[in-house]
Parts: C-alpha cells; sequence; structure tokens
C-alpha cells in the first residue's frame, strides 16, 4: 500500500468503516510508516476534538469563547 493509498483510506479507518480486506494492508502501512501513523494519530485527535464540540444549542459558552477567539484571531472588525 503506499502512503496516497494509505491517507485516502484513513477517513474510513476513523469511521470503522474500513472494508475487513483492506484493513490488513492499511494497519501494516501504519506500523512500518511514521508519517502515515503521525498523520492518522492527527487526524483521530482533531476528530475527537470536533465531535466534543456542541453542534447544537449554539449559543453554549465554550462554543461562543470559540468563536469569539476566531473572531478576534482572524477578524478584521
Ligand atoms: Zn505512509
Amino acid at each position: 500500500m503506499t502512503c496516497q493509498e494509505a491517507v485516502d483510506l484513513m477517513g474510513e479507518a476513523l469511521e470503522g468503516q474500513l472494508q475487513p480486506a483492506l484493513r490488513p494492508g492499511f494497519e501494516g502501512h501504519m506500523a512500518e510508516c511514521a508519517p502515515c501513523a503521525t498523520y492518522l494519530e492527527h487526524l483521530h485527535v482533531t476528530r475527537n476534538a470536533l465531535l466534543h464540540l456542541p453542534l447544537e444549542g449554539g449559543t453554549s459558552p465554550r462554543r461562543q469563547e470559540l468563536i469569539e477567539k476566531f473572531k478576534r484571531e482572524f477578524g478584521r472588525g
């Protein structure tokens, strides 16, 4: 499996949707390719962070705080 193929499968792997036939190749690549393993870990952390953000009830303090932070850092008025 090439890095490109592995990256293409990461989304499915994170969702637990990876086809069983592809799993050994994917996991084998993760075991021997440090950059891909690091990237997968980063995706995993990012995905978990997004999942724990409240997507409904848009006025929650945490979400509002993030929006304000975003405005301060990227907003110009
Ligand atoms: Zn790789």
